[in-house]
């Protein structure tokens, strides 16, 4: 059995992330894994690159989307509605920029911020939903995949789903060979972000940081030799990095415990203590960071939650 070859391209993308990396593989259908985010030095980038594979854009049979964020999926738009476009279902509100799902995506969050005491009125709520999807495409998903599955033309590659960083993140793993396409689980240069996401079903809140680390503890079980990640080198000590992940996130979980023992806290009120530089520019960020680890703890039953009105309050136990 001959190895599918998975040719890394390097696009440039407007985020502090930096460069995004799709991967090109010639299986039995020519593939793109993640597309790149829309800007014309994205879209380049791409073509040229792919040029030098002797392969052109329009020769690209299906792309597979890892997860929905911006510096993924934007160059969809770049593809013809002969390409059959892959994901999790999950992909679809934003990345055909469901109108209806943005508009209540602000309500959430705004209802959702200010229970978590952190100030955010309806339209920065929703300036800061669509700012994060400037460079996104408006393209519909062809085919839906889920935990388990196999793509056509992948023989060999299972779907598996892995939340967390976004609800979905999907990864392809080819238990055999020990490889793994792993979009932006686990990355070898910076840590992953756990994201809160407005429920797609029902009203319960997701809990992306419990989400995230599960997948990050299934992965160190499953241990692929190689990961082939969406941004900087590939991955091939999985478990050390994961153990020092999840080191780090545990040391500030700590940091967190302790604050609240010393008195009650807003969510907002840890977060400006976590992330004092970073709290007003990046607020989904580190808010999302801030309520992951309230779900940690509180999964752990060492906090509980009081309510002052509409405001609730964090205490430990
Ligand atoms: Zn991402």
């Amino acid at each position: 059995m001959t190895t599918i070859e998975i040719i890394p391209i390097c696009v440039p993308t407007p985020f502090a992330v930096g460069d995004v990396i799709v991967y090109l593989v010639k299986g039995d259908a020519l593939t793109l894994i993640d597309a790149g985010p829309k800007t014309k030095e994205a879209a380049s980038a791409l073509e040229h690159q792919l040029a030098a594979q002797g392969v052109a854009i329009s020769d690209i049979e299906q792309v597979v989307l890892t997860h929905h964020h911006a510096d993924h999926a934007g160059l969809l738009d770049l593809f013809s509605d002969l390409t059959e476009l892959i994901g999790h279902a999950y992909n679809e509100p934003y990345i055909s920029r469901d109108k209806a799902f943005f508009e209540w995506q602000g309500t959430y969050f705004q209802q959702l911020f200010s229970e978590l005491g952190a100030p955010l009125e309806h339209k920065q709520a929703e300036r800061l939903l669509r700012s994060a999807y400037k460079f996104s495409c408006t393209r519909s998903l062809t085919k839906t995949v889920g935990e388990g599955m196999e793509i056509d033309g992948l023989k060999g590659w299972t779907v598996l789903e892995m939340p967390g960083h976004a609800e979905s993140h999907i990864v392809l793993f080819h238990e055999q060979e020990g490889r793994m396409i792993g979009g932006d689980l686990l990355l070898q240069n910076s840590s992953s972000n756990p994201i809160i996401e407005a429920p797609k079903t029902g009203s319960k809140r997701t809990a992306p940081l419990l989400d995230y680390q599960q997948s990050l503890k299934r992965l160190y079980d499953l241990n692929p030799a190689i990961m082939y990640p969406g941004h900087g080198d590939a991955v091939k000590n999985v478990q050390t990095l994961i153990t020092k992940r999840l080191d780090k996130q545990r040391k500030r979980t700590e940091d967190v415990w302790r604050m609240l023992s010393e008195r009650p806290h807003t969510a907002f009120q840890i977060c400006q203590r976590l992330f004092p530089e970073f709290y007003q520019k990046e607020l989904f960020l580190t808010m999302s960071e801030t309520v992951g680890q309230l779900d940690v703890l509180a999964h752990n039953k060492r906090i509980t939650t009081e309510w002052d009105g509409a405001t609730q309050y964090f205490k430990a136990v």
